[in-house]
Parts: structure tokens; C-alpha cells; sequence
């Protein structure tokens, strides 16, 4: 059974409706039936096949401008996307970086040429991308990366490592952030450059890294000699196309989650009735999962009502500004929570249709990337609450 909607007052306009009436039934016919496959060759390959699926039927890129093949669809459309998605529970997409923070990233920086040649392949994840950022020794601080390039003719030569990079083991193409030239005056975020490295050479490795579920998802990547035939931006302009990326990093997760985290707990209350029908559960553990249940589904009602307030302030064409470092906060430590709950019920009943230790063991790692917890707090003091600096 399907979870019921959420109740927010807003009316939506005729052409919203028709949007959101639309993809309903479009999913409602194309959801594929089967669960996805456990292993992660074929979960990816599954995943993969869908994103297909969705752009073959105009239905991927939803907020790309339809120049560049997406849909075009406005913040409240955007909302309602993923609402539906969840909804409906429709598999997760291959190549989200690609989908939501390459593609967009490309729309600003790159060129026309780069546009045309790597826009529509992202949009059927015919073409796989990577964000390689972080290294040993640079992730929260992120300018004391040490990945280099010298410039040869028209390509630039890359010698160095990066961590962390998810789907680095299937990547085609790697967005990596580079020291091309030693900062001026100190200032770390000059002598930057975005490159694009192809993983299809001699002088690119990937080591997939094994992660707490079992899974290779991310990678370290060691570059020798690898060549860069082009970079996303100018040389040395690499720290302006990495506030985009980061800015669409934060931005976008917590937008596709609330409804999610719903019907996950949607699952927890039928999961949590079974087991009191059959008598597993004893009545006060029943009762003390029914109020940890709907405590977090509040939590879920307030995710919900911020990113609506956010795609209405996004219409009116305010910007997001430190907004994305208390979504991101709240999203991540929310989706713990659930995972969580679900897997105390679902460890107590024995069986579950979602696989509640990977969840749990997936949620972990959300208040570490996109910027770890930690760091959006000290944004969120010193932008937000004025706070001074810390040493
Ligand atoms: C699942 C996953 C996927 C990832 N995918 C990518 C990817 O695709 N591309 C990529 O480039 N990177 C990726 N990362 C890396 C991620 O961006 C970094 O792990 C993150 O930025 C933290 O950096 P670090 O691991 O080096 O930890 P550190 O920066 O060394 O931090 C260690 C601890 O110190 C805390 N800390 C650090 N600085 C501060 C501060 N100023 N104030 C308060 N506390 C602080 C941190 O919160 C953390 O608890 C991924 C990470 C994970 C877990």
C-alpha cells in the first residue's frame, strides 16, 4: 500500500496540476515492477536502465532548460517531481552528480561545444561523471588539495591523487579540481583550474574502495601523467566553478528527500503493525515505536514545508545563501533518525522488504559528504549568527 500524501496548503495552478497529473500517471505505467537487484553491478545496471527510461520519455533534467533537452519545469514543479517519485517508488537514477550538479555546472561554465557534446549523454546517463575534490588531507579543507597539472599546448598534464570520489569505479568522465599555479599573495583559491579527465586512459587508476555496506560506490583515483584534454572554465578560474558545484551539491538533496523519508516510515508503521498483530512485539514496544514514528513524521511535515518555502523563494528569485547548509543539516540527520527506527523494527520482526542495515549504514555517511555537519554549523554560526571566526 502506498503512503498517503502529505497535506501542505498550497494550491497548486492549472498548469502545476497538469504537470504533476501528468508524470503520475506517466509513472504509475513505467515504475518497474521488480525490485532492484541486490548486487551492485546489476542494482547499478537497473538504475542505469531507468534514467534511460525517464529522459527517452522527457522526464529526466526536469529543471534543465528545454534548449539543453530537459523539461524546463519551474521550483514548485521541481517540488512536486519529487514528491511523486517518492511517491510512486520509482528506483533511484544512475548518475545523479551527472544529473544534478555536472549538468548544471556545464550550463554556466562550459562551452557551447562541451554543452552540445556532453549534455545529452548525461541526460541518459549514457556518460557517467565523477566530482573528484576531496584528497588525503583536503576534504572539509578543501584548498589545501595538492592534485596538480602543468598545461601542455592545449591539454593539461595531471599528477596526483583524489579520495572519495563516488562512482569513480564507473565514471567516464572526472570533474577534478586542480593546482595549476602556486597561489598569489597566499590566497589559496587562486591558481585553481576544473579539468576534465577521462578515465579511459593509461595514466588514470582507480582503486574502488570497499564502503561499511559491502559496496564500491566510491573510489581513490591516482593520476600519472594523465591528460586533461579540456578543462570547465578557464586556467586558473577553478575555485568559481567549484562554488558552482558545491552550491548545486547542497542545494539539491534535501529538495528530493522529505517524501522519501515518508514513505520509508510509511514502511515502519506497517512493519511495526504486523509485528503487533502477530505478537512479536510486546505492547509497550509497540507503543514507544508508534511515538518515535510520529515524531519523525513531523519532522518529515517541517522538511517538507522548508523546501516548499524554498521553491516559492526560488520562484520569487531570491537566492538560496546559507539556506542550503540548514537544509542539508536537517535532512541528513532526519534520514538517520529513520533509518534507524527502521532498522530497531525491522531487526525485531525479522524480515522487511527494504534492506534497513543498508539504509542505516548508507545514512551514515550523510553527515559526513557534501560538506560534513560539522562545517555547515560553523557556516551557519558565523553567516547566519554573526558568530566570529574560529581560529
Ligand atoms: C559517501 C561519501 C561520498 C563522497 N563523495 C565524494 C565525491 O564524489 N567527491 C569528492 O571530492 N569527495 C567526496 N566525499 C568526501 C567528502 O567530501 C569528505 O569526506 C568531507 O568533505 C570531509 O572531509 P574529510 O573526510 O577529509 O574529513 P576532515 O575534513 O578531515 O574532517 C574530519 C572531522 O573534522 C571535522 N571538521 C573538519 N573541519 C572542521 C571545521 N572547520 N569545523 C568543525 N569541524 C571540522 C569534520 O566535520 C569531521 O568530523 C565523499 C564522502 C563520503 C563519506
Amino acid at each position: 500500500m502506498r503512503p498517503p500524501r502529505l497535506d501542505l496548503a498550497f494550491s497548486l495552478t492549472t498548469t502545476q496540476e497538469s504537470f504533476r497529473d501528468e508524470l503520475r500517471a506517466w509513472l504509475g505505467a513505467n515504475v518497474p515492477r521488480e525490485r532492484e537487484p541486490d548486487d551492485e553491478v546489476g542494482r547499478f545496471a537497473f538504475r542505469r536502465a531507468w534514467q534511460a527510461r525517464l529522459h527517452a520519455a522527457g522526464w529526466a533534467g526536469i529543471s534543465w532548460p528545454v534548449s539543453y533537452g530537459g523539461r524546463g519545469a519551474g521550483p514548485i514543479e521541481q517540488f512536486l517531481y519529487y514528491e511523486e517519485l517518492a511517491w510512486s517508488g520509482a528506483p533511484e537514477i544512475a548518475d545523479t552528480p551527472g544529473l544534478l550538479i555536472m549538468g548544471p555546472t556545464l550550463m554556466v561554465h562550459g562551452t557551447d561545444e562541451q554543452k552540445a557534446r556532453y549534455l545529452p549523454r548525461i541526460l541518459g546517463a549514457e556518460e557517467i561523471w565523477c566530482q573528484g575534490f576531496s584528497e588525503p588531507g583536503a576534504g572539509s579543507d578543501l584548498l589545501a588539495l595538492r592534485c596538480a597539472a602543468r598545461v601542455d599546448g592545449e591539454r593539461l598534464i595531471v599528477d596526483g591523487e583524489k579520495l572519495w570520489t563516488t562512482l569513480g569505479p564507473v565514471a567516464d568522465q572526472n570533474a577534478v579540481l586542480l593546482r595549476t599555479a602556486a597561489p598569489v599573495d597566499g590566497k589559496r583559491h587562486t591558481g585553481l583550474t576544473m579539468a576534465i579527465v577521462p578515465h579511459e586512459q593509461p595514466g588514470v587508476r582507480v582503486i574502488p574502495l570497499r564502503q561499511i555496506t559491502g559496496e564500491h560506490e566510491f573510489a581513490q583515483i591516482f593520476f600519472e601523467g594523465a591528460v586533461a584534454p579540456e578543462t570547465i572554465g578557464a586556467v586558473g578560474d577553478g575555485w568559481s566553478v567549484a562554488l558552482t558545484i558545491l552550491d548545486a551539491e547542497r542545494a539539491d538533496q534535501g529538495f528530493t528527500d522529505h517524501a522519501r523519508l515518508l514513505s520509508m516510515l510509511h514502511e515502519v508503521r506497517e512493519l511495526t503493525e504486523r509485528a503487533a498483530g502477530d505478537g512479536v512485539l510486546p505492547q509497550d514496544a509497540v507503543a514507544e515505536i508508534r511515538h518515535r514514528t510520529d515524531a519523525l513524521a513531523g519532522r518529515c511535515q517541517l522538511l517538507a514545508e522548508l523546501n516548499l518555502g524554498r521553491a516559492l523563494a526560488t520562484e520569487r528569485g531570491e537566492r538560496m545563501g546559507s539556506w542550503g547548509s540548514f537544509l542539508k543539516l536537517y535532512w541528513s540527520e532526519l534520514w538517520q533518525a529513520v533509518a534507524e527506527l527502521g532498522l530497531d523494527v525491522a531487526g525485531q520482526r525479522g524480515h522487511a522488504d527494504r534492506d534497513w542495515a543498508r539504509e542505516y549504514l548508507l545514512s551514515k555517511a550523510a553527515t559526513i559528504y557534501s560538506g560534513s555537519n560539522e562545517v555547515q554549523r560553523g557556516i551557519l554560526a558565523t553567516r547566519i549568527l554573526g558568530l566570529p571566526r574560529e581560529r
